[in-house]
């Protein structure tokens, strides 16, 4: 029985909040607009800041004086700082070239495990922006399902970088010796991105941090040459293109500007090339804070992997404390009217991406970021376990030629007009989908080809069904 339309915003909450009622923490308070998020007061000498990606209750109001530091933050774009470290940074947190240390002595320890590539070069400052892939045979593109963990896209919130190298050394130093470990990394392409925006990384590292605790990139918005943090910068995470207009603000001075356009900025073009390139199969950004892992997605058309992505959410999040000791990370939707990573990414590529809000600051203190950084580690290994369980993977190739081509992998049930589906990847043909265990119809569809239907696969509980698939073209062959 129905009581409800499909669709309508109540209904698509009571199957929400059904799906995650193991979790007696969550608040039907997500927001229709993700501005709503956000406030800022500038009637007296304090800035209130009230600012993630995260529903308004975790995260607690700052009261950030910002005194004089408004006109010592403005420097000149082309004159950057280098050399000073600003003093409030714990020293748990890497500035970039220690970054870039740390992974240069991974790649040196670690040749054949780690292949590294600049994916893109930083808007403002013109800086690197490295993808690091950790697998066998690192250096070649295999046939093998795919995973990405990102750091940074909001410079206040440096942990993810943390977690992505403690990831790295996690998986070069057990390979070979823990048989998990190394069964993912001959399994798997498990690729990185510790810092998404470098530019701001390093503004906060070399600048006040409490003020303006800097979120976006330095985007010179008024292309006066000038850095100036009340007008600059652009929201990395409000800039991808799916639902883009709907989200974020359109006004350069906001926290939350979007940018003129979705993909202005080189930062989010650099993860969009690698994504559309490697298909990725689960995606994970980390930010902070507020120890939840948000999924795609809420208030917007319902997902129609949705009980799949929060039931993935679910055991990752059971795997991770709380710095209380008491409970574990919550998991929440995302507002999918706003142009953020993960809700392109399954709206355009139905990657399972999700958002981990570390923490319960924006940079923990020194002495709890090693534990933080652990707990993390195991939601990700929950992960790694995961992308070669319950799902269907295989090939696509035109009957006659054996040639590799591009098609969809449509899953009766699991279509939707609102969301791409699952692809090949053109030069292998090869896909990877995760699925519930249970019997499926599946379409594939290929451009030229005659769309193949195959009945009643049966997808075993841990298992991976593999399915080598000919299509037929429709024009016939020349012989
Ligand atoms: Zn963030």
């Amino acid at each position: 029985m129905k009581i409800v339309a499909r669709h309508s915003p109540l209904a698509y909450l009571i199957s929400i909040l059904t799906l995650i009622s193991g979790y007696a923490f969550i608040s039907a308070r997500w927001s229709n607009k993700s501005e709503s998020y956000f406030t800022i007061e500038q009637s007296s000498g304090k800035h209130v800041l009230s600012a993630a990606d995260e529903p308004s209750r975790f995260v607690p109001s700052l009261h950030v004086n910002s005194e004089s530091n408004i006109s010592k933050s403005t420097f000149a774009l082309t004159v950057p700082s280098m050399k000073k470290r600003n003093s409030g940074i714990p020293a748990a947190y890497m500035a970039l070239d220690e970054i870039e240390t740390s992974i240069d002595r991974l790649l040196r320890t670690y040749p054949d495990l780690i292949y590294r590539e600049q994916i893109g070069t930083s808007t403002t400052l013109g800086l690197p922006i490295w993808g690091i892939k950790i697998s066998d045979h690192a250096r070649e593109s295999q046939d093998e399902a795919r995973i990405l963990f990102a750091g940074v896209y909001h410079a206040r919130e440096p942990i993810g970088s943390n977690i992505c190298l403690a990831l790295m050394q996690r998986l070069c130093s057990g390979y070979g010796r823990n048989e998990q470990i190394t069964k993912w990394v001959n399994s798997l392409e498990i690729w990185f991105v510790p810092v998404v925006n470098p530019d701001g990384y390093r503004y906060i590292f070399e600048n006040s941090r409490t003020f303006p605790w800097w979120r976006k990139n330095l985007r010179d918005n008024d292309g006066n040459g000038r850095f100036d943090p009340l007008y600059d910068g652009v929201d990395l995470n409000r800039n991808y293109d799916f639902n883009w207009k709907d989200g974020g603000d359109d006004k350069p001075g906001s926290w939350f500007y979007r940018g003129a356009d979705p993909f202005s900025e080189n930062e989010t073009r650099a993860i969009r090339d690698l994504t559309l390139r490697e298909n990725f199969v689960i995606g994970i950004s980390y930010h902070s804070y507020g120890e939840s892992i948000l999924f795609p997605w809420g208030n917007f058309k319902r997902p129609p992997d949705l009980d799949l992505i929060v039931n993935i959410a679910t055991k990752m999040a059971a795997r991770i404390r709380r710095e209380s000791g008491y409970g574990n990370y919550s998991v929440l939707p995302l507002n999918g009217l706003v142009g953020q990573s993960s809700i392109w990414m399954y709206g355009h590529l139905r990657v399972f991406d999700y958002i981990v809000e570390v923490g319960t600051e924006y940079f923990p203190a020194a002495e709890k970021v090693p534990s933080i950084v652990d707990e993390n580690v195991h939601g990700a290994f929950y992960l790694l376990e995961r992308m070669l369980g319950t799902g269907i993977k295989g090939h696509v190739f035109d009957l006659h030629s054996r040639q590799p081509l591009l098609a969809k992998i449509k899953v009766r049930g699991y279509h939707a007009d609102h969301v791409n589906s699952r692809r090949t990847e053109p030069e292998s043909g090869a896909f990877y989908r995760l699925l519930k265990q249970g019997n499926y119809t599946l379409e594939i569809v290929a451009d030229g080809y005659h769309r193949k239907v195959l009945p009643a696969v049966r997808v075993e509980k841990g298992e991976v069904a593999e399915l080598e698939i000919g299509l037929i073209r429709k024009n016939g062959y020349t012989y």
